[in-house]
């Protein structure tokens, strides 16, 4: 489903992503770890063309996204991307910030995309805040909004980049408990985060990622509970 090949990225002289081989299979959930600057939210942006990769290959099915001719707009309606920042329309109620896009980007009807909306709050567990204006959720609910707006496009695939990072620890839970229904329903995820129980318990497979390149990679319980590599065995070691 998603396939990165020999993949660069140095913005000016820092070479930030040094030659990374990864493939996630349709419906597998890739938690990817690692320490500050080691290039995970870099990777995740030129998996989905926010940055421009400097060399190597990236692939959604059978699209090469790195193809100078390929339609980018096209590909990037397959891929669904939850930020840190929920960066929800502010002046927009909930359902609006769920059909605006659909009926900008996709050009679905209004009836279809309200009805898109309804099924993905209901999804995310927030179908009473449909008229709700962001400013009146927790961040939570703000995150659980932003999902439902990711997955109301329709996308193959969900990249998430430190979702959890920016709430309050009991707000943790909620948007936790969503990705991983979303994984049982066997979305293909790539997921960045500190969450070791999350990915421990959701992983198909961790990535260790250090210094622009994959250290290691494995079952969560090999790489969280028997990591091989010193650099991985020091940076869990300062998670606990
Ligand atoms: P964190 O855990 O802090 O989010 P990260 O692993 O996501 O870190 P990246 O954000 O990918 O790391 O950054 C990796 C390196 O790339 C850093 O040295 C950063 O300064 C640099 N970098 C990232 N984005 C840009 C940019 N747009 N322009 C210049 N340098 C950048
Ligand atoms: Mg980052």
């Amino acid at each position: 489903e998603i396939r990165v090949e020999d993949l660069h990225k140095s913005f000016g002289g820092n070479h930030v992503l040094r030659g990374i081989d990864l493939e996630i299979a349709q419906g597998e959930v890739v938690c990817v770890i690692g320490p500050s600057g080691s290039g995970k939210s870099t990777l995740l942006r030129c998996v989905n063309l926010l940055e421009e990769p400097t060399g190597g290959r990236v692939f959604v099915g059978d699209t090469e996204l790195t193809d100078p001719d390929v339609d980018i707009d096209a590909v990037r309606r397959r891929i669904g991307m939850v930020f840190q920042q929920f960066n929800l329309f502010p002046h927009l109620s909930v359902t609006e910030n769920l059909t605006l896009p659909q009926r900008r980007v996709l050009r679905r009807d209004r009836a279809t995309a309200a009805r898109v909306a309804a099924e993905n709050l209901a999804r995310v567990g927030l179908s009473e805040k449909a008229d709700a204006f962001p400013s009146s959720l927790s961040g939570g609910q703000q995150q659980r909004v932003a999902i439902a707006r990711a997955l109301a496009m329709g996308p193959e695939v969900m990249l998430f980049d430190e979702p959890t990072s920016a709430l309050d620890p009991e707000l943790v839970g909620d948007v936790l408990a969503v990705m991983r229904r979303l994984a049982e329903d066997g979305m293909t995820m790539m997921v960045v985060t500190h969450e070791m129980t999350f990915a421990r318990e959701v992983a198909d497979r961790v990535v260790f990622m250090d210094g622009g390149v994959i250290v290691e990679e494995g079952s969560p319980d090999r790489v969280i509970g028997d990591p091989r590599h010193e650099r991985t065995r020091h940076f869990l070691s300062r998670l606990l």
